[in-house]
């Protein structure tokens, strides 16, 4: 009889995830499932898939070399679902009791939290210890404020855990924030970016992606070229490689976009973080060894996986299962075609869709700033939005995605995680990026038939949200300008909406 059934997820590739804390060797089991609802839940990127996959099933290999009794179904050989895989292991094995860390994902601690009763053996939910900030830790601080600004998290993080602090409590560097010096646009001879680290798909990742062409053939985006890490080793090396070769200038160029440069200086490890091949202590333990790089630059880093991170992570869980919830704007536009083929005349929104079909990655600005500015000003409903970009990425899983979708960029919570619309025109993009140089429309025309959509959509998005923004401070240019705009603007700016609404 097997005293303790441990299930690992998906998403818990690492030896050191909590549920394996108290293993006995000889006493406990090891199950990982691969289960078809988990696979089509949601129309999934066929590389994250892979990802996934060959992730768990590598990490399954490293845990029987360590002599870790396993049980591993594939997904051609398993039940539908979580639930149903687990019964049929139970009747085999009899365990006395399951152990689980705490699933990342409300959908799926609402399945887990059914088991004990469903299948009449007692569960433990272990805390996932890989996050700085524990949920409850982050209900607290929550409910102790008005106002839940993640820059107050953030510091309250970093003197917590003495990061980039001196002895006085004060931020190294003399400031807690870099953003001003960290919103440069690429220069027109700017060198060429070292990509990230390419790792070759071997004899697993291959087999994963046969058994995948075969079943799955319908899931968005290209399978290959398939370059992930897909181990902890690699996912190691990946960190090392950029830091060496991007952390230096990835605070100056964060915000910055070009077409064809698809990574700049981004990391890409989010991707490794979100599954356990990283752990995020480790990830700024190494960067915070970089002494000599600028300061901007680590800050800037720091900022995203300790405060960003897990300040979308306490909002999650804080809010959930209420959050999805909400449509402040009350939007109901139907997603266009488009953001699933990339076929648009808009060349900003066409490189960020062709890019994220092939790579199963966007870094953020584009997803902030093209994809989602324009689902925010174009209307369309939170919950297509929040699917899509659940889909497409192979770093999405909701406890990220839905946060920054639903509240960062579509402001459906009504002002929870941020303070404003992150809308913008045709000006912010032209400024921060190149595309509008080669885009059939022209960002410098405000209306008409060949003016840049983001700067009518913009506009229109103001004037139709008018009652619910008016009152805030933030925004107080842009509803002086529309108080001295006249009738037939206005008139003109809802007409082209509406008139390229229809088109899409
Ligand atoms: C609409 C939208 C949807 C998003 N969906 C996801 C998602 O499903 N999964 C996901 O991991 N991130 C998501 N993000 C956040 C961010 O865009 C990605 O983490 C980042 O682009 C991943 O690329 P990178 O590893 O190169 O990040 P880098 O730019 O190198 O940043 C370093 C790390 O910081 C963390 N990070 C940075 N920004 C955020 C953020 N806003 N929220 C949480 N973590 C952050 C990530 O772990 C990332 O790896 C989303 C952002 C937006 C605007
Ligand atoms: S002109 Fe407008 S639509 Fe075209 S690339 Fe620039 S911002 Fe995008």
């Amino acid at each position: 009889m097997i005293r303790n059934l441990i299930v690992i997820l998906g998403d818990q590739l690492s030896l050191e995830i909590s549920s394996l804390e108290k293993i006995r060797k000889n006493e406990d089991k090891i199950l990982m499932m691969e289960v078809s609802n988990e696979i089509e839940y949601v129309n999934h990127h066929r590389k994250k898939l892979v990802l996934l996959f060959s992730a768990m099933r590598h990490f399954a290999d490293e845990l029987k070399k360590n002599k870790f009794d396993v049980t591993y179904v594939e997904f051609n050989k398993s039940e539908k679902n979580f639930t149903m895989e687990l019964n049929r292991q139970c009747k085999k094995f009899n365990p006395k009791s399951i152990k689980i860390t705490h699933p990342s994902e409300y959908r799926v601690l609402n399945e887990v939290k059914k088991w004990e009763k469903l299948l009449g053996i007692p569960v433990t939910i272990i805390e996932d210890t890989r996050f700085f900030c524990k949920i409850d830790e982050f209900s607290d601080w929550a409910e102790s404020r008005k106002e839940l600004k993640m820059e107050n998290f953030y510091q309250q993080m970093r003197k917590k855990y003495k990061i980039l602090i001196d002895d006085k409590e004060k931020p190294i560097g003399g400031k807690w924030n870099y953003d001003v010096k960290n919103r440069k646009r690429l220069p027109k001879n700017h060198p060429e970016i070292p990509s990230p680290l390419i790792c070759k798909p071997d004899k697993i990742t291959k087999r994963v992606i046969t058994q995948l062409n075969k079943k799955y053939t319908k899931h968005f985006g290209d399978l290959e070229p398939f370059w992930f890490a897909t181990t902890k080793q690699d996912a190691v090396k990946s960190l090392d490689d950029f830091i060496k070769n991007r952390l230096e200038f990835f605070g100056p160029y964060e915000d910055a976009m070009k077409e064809k440069e698809k990574f700049l200086y981004h990391s890409v490890l989010s991707i490794y973080l979100n599954i356990g091949l990283l752990n995020p202590h480790e990830v700024i333990e190494k960067v915070l060894q970089k002494k000599d790089l600028p300061i901007e630059s680590i800050e800037g880093f720091v900022r995203q996986i300790l405060g960003w991170r897990e300040y979308v992570r306490g909002i999650y869980w804080h809010f959930m299962p209420k959050y999805n919830q909400t449509n402040f704007f009350n939007a109901k536009n139907k997603i266009p075609n488009f953001y699933w083929d990339g076929k648009t005349k808009m060349n900003c929104m066409k490189n960020c869709i062709e890019q994220t079909k092939q790579e199963a990655y966007a870094h953020h600005i584009q997803r902030l700033m093209i994809t989602g500015n324009f689902a925010l000003i174009a209307g369309i409903e939170p919950k297509q939005v929040c699917d899509w970009y659940l889909s497409v990425y192979a770093d999405a899983f909701e406890w990220v995605e839905l946060p920054n979708t639903h509240g960062m960029i579509l402001y459906a919570d009504g002002g929870i995680l941020g303070s404003k619309p992150y809308a913008a025109s045709g000006n912010y993009i032209n400024k921060m990026s190149d595309y509008c140089k080669n885009c059939e429309y022209d960002v410098k025309l405000k209306n008409g038939k060949n003016a840049c959509p983001f700067n009518y959509l913009y506009w229109n998005f103001f004037l139709k949200n008018q009652n619910k923004l008016k009152k805030n401070p933030r925004l107080w240019t842009v509803f002086s300008t529309i108080k001295n705009m006249s009738e037939d603007k206005k008139k003109q700016i809802k007409d082209d909406s509406e008139k390229f609404l229809k088109t899409i």
